[in-house]
């Protein structure tokens, strides 16, 4: 047999080989396309129901929080007992206590009120506030549930001020907080301690506060290292006033900015309800506090800087001339009158973006 033809022969077998090889890896090619296609049909109805699942509320801290998938359209195909469909229980992560320094305080601050700012703007730059000027934490447990009370009557410039400020800090302070403005209806004789009063009360109802700020619309703090919250003692906060020279008027002054926790509220029977127009009535709850064995706790003289937004006396809140004689008896009055004497109206609760206003007839002289 001639070599060519024995060449030729060989060459032949191997060709085939090679076609059959071919036709086989396009074979196994096409089985595998296709088994991928089944399972990505498969697939895409399960992404689709995860953007239903409703994952554990921040707040159920330690609870155990089920999350249900939801069941799939069988109509698509889908098996219904896939173990990763089943119910399944996950710890939500417990969140540790926030510092008692706040990693996020920048220290002393530039307040100025020559530019004036919208509500818009604040909210704006204050995302992470719900609905009616509430925050808390979102990565640790906040220290202390704060009711910021504001005692009010058409200061709506100042309050514009003020959320722009204070929100900020009050964040940065990483306190779990509330802001209630509560608004004297009508054109009565103001009443800033009942306000306060009503303040507390309805703080309240709404959350589980355990401390309460009691603050003028029109005082700022300068410095965010001084703590709106509470201390073993009542707290002064508003230690160092530019009106003042940035110094106390005197040892046991105690207006502006307070705070109190709920047991030492309590102790001296909240504040005085009687004392109308200014003055007087932040004597009487220092005489209360005083008397009830309690000091004073405040803020250094540089951290408890604070600006007052300048403005001419309201209406209606001339200075009191029974101040002097009451302050006089604030022992034998502070059990009578104070909390456990409280009475008025709410004529209206709006909660808006910033804050919580609660409009109250206080009643009369
Ligand atoms: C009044 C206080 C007031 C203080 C500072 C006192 O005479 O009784 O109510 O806060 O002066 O202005």
């Amino acid at each position: 047999m001639p070599v060519d033809a024995i060449n030729f022969g060989l060459l032949h077998r191997i060709c085939k080989l090679v076609v059959l090889l071919c036709f086989l890896h396009i074979f196994v090619t096409v089985v595998f396309y296709v088994r991928s296609m089944d399972i990505r049909i498969s697939f895409a109805p399960k992404l689709q129901s995860h953007h239903n699942v409703t994952w554990p509320v921040q707040g159920t801290v330690g609870a155990i929080t089920s999350r249900t998938e939801p069941k799939v359209d069988p109509a698509v195909g889908q098996p219904q007992d896939k173990p990763e469909q089943k119910t399944t229980q996950e710890p939500v992560k417990k969140l540790e206590k926030c510092p008692e320094t706040s990693p996020l305080l920048v220290g002393p601050l530039r307040v100025e009120f020559n530019i004036p700012v919208t509500l818009e703007q604040v909210k704006n730059e204050n995302p992470n506030l719900q609905q009616g000027g509430r925050f808390k934490p979102k990565d640790c447990e906040a220290l202390q549930k704060v009711a910021v009370i504001i005692p009010f009557r058409k200061r709506d410039e100042h309050l514009k001020f003020w959320l722009y400020y204070l929100h900020p800090i009050l964040q940065r302070q990483q306190l779990d907080y509330g802001v209630y403005v509560i608004n004297q209806d009508g054109d009565e004789t103001f009443n800033r301690a009942k306000l306060l009063n009503i303040g507390y009360a309805e703080a309240l109802k709404d959350y589980d506060y355990n401390c309460f700020v009691f603050s003028d619309v029109d005082l700022i703090p300068m410095d965010d290292r001084n703590t709106y919250g509470c201390f073993s003692q009542p707290r002064h906060l508003s230690v160092s006033m530019d009106k003042f020279g940035f110094r106390l008027p005197y040892n046991q002054y105690f207006g502006g900015v307070s705070s109190m926790s709920k047991e030492q509220f309590l102790k001296i029977n909240g504040f005085p309800n009687n004392y109308w127009g200014w003055g007087g009535e932040d004597d009487d709850i220092y005489n209360r506090l005083s008397f009830k064995g309690m000091t004073i706790s405040r803020p250094n003289g540089e951290v408890g800087k604070c600006r007052m937004i300048r403005h001419n006396r309201d209406k209606q809140n001339d200075p009191n001339p029974q101040r002097f004689d009451r302050i006089a008896h604030t022992r034998e009055t502070m059990n009578n009158d104070g909390i456990n004497s409280l009475t008025y109206k709410v004529v209206a609760i709006e909660k808006l973006d910033l804050y919580i206003r609660i409009n109250v007839d206080v009643g009369k002289p």
